[in-house]
């Protein structure tokens, strides 16, 4: 992250509430935290990636499960947290420098809103994009699908892994 962002995150929005974008939910350890704060109630909201970021969550964590049972590990542990009174929106990365056609960015966000549908029986209304990066074409298709789009300054966040990185790092 750049470091001015870093500072204004810090200092600015450090009163509002914390939201968590997940991608790494999948992985037990990363789950185990996310129930902790779950339950802990400090979490105002969770903005989650679904399976149409497979790809990107096998290069990023490793992952060795096939995309039908990420899907349903993922289906669970976001029934488990809806059980547990928290709030799902979504989370979709598309491309950090947006070299991607207007078809594949609609096709990743409208798929992923078709999951959270039919897996999570959940109609989301708001979407962050990964590394903050959206253009033209998103706010069109958001429109389309009558999405907001959270910018960065809405509130305070962290991504799910950071439980885990901070922990790895030497
Ligand atoms: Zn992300």
């Amino acid at each position: 992250m750049n470091i001015f962002r870093k500072i204004y995150k810090n200092l600015v929005v450090i009163g509002k509430p914390l939201v968590v974008h997940t991608e790494a939910l999948a992985i037990d350890s990363v789950w185990e935290m996310a129930k902790k704060a779950a339950l802990s109630g400090k979490v105002r909201k969770w903005y989650v990636m679904t399976p149409v970021n497979y790809d990107y969550s096998r290069v990023c964590l490793n992952l060795k499960l096939s995309k039908k049972r990420y899907s349903d590990l993922l289906k669970k542990r976001y029934l488990w947290l809806i059980n547990h009174k928290q709030k799902l929106e979504l989370h979709v990365h598309l491309n950090m420098i947006m070299n991607i056609s207007y078809n594949e960015q609609e096709k990743l966000i409208t798929e992923s809103v078709q999951w959270m549908k039919k897996e999570l029986n959940l109609n989301v209304k708001e979407f962050v994009p990964g590394w903050w990066m959206s253009n033209g074409d998103t706010l069109k298709i958001l429109k389309k699908l009558k999405l907001r789009l959270v910018k960065f300054v809405d509130y305070r966040y962290m991504h799910d892994y950071e439980w885990i990185s901070r922990q790895n790092s030497v």
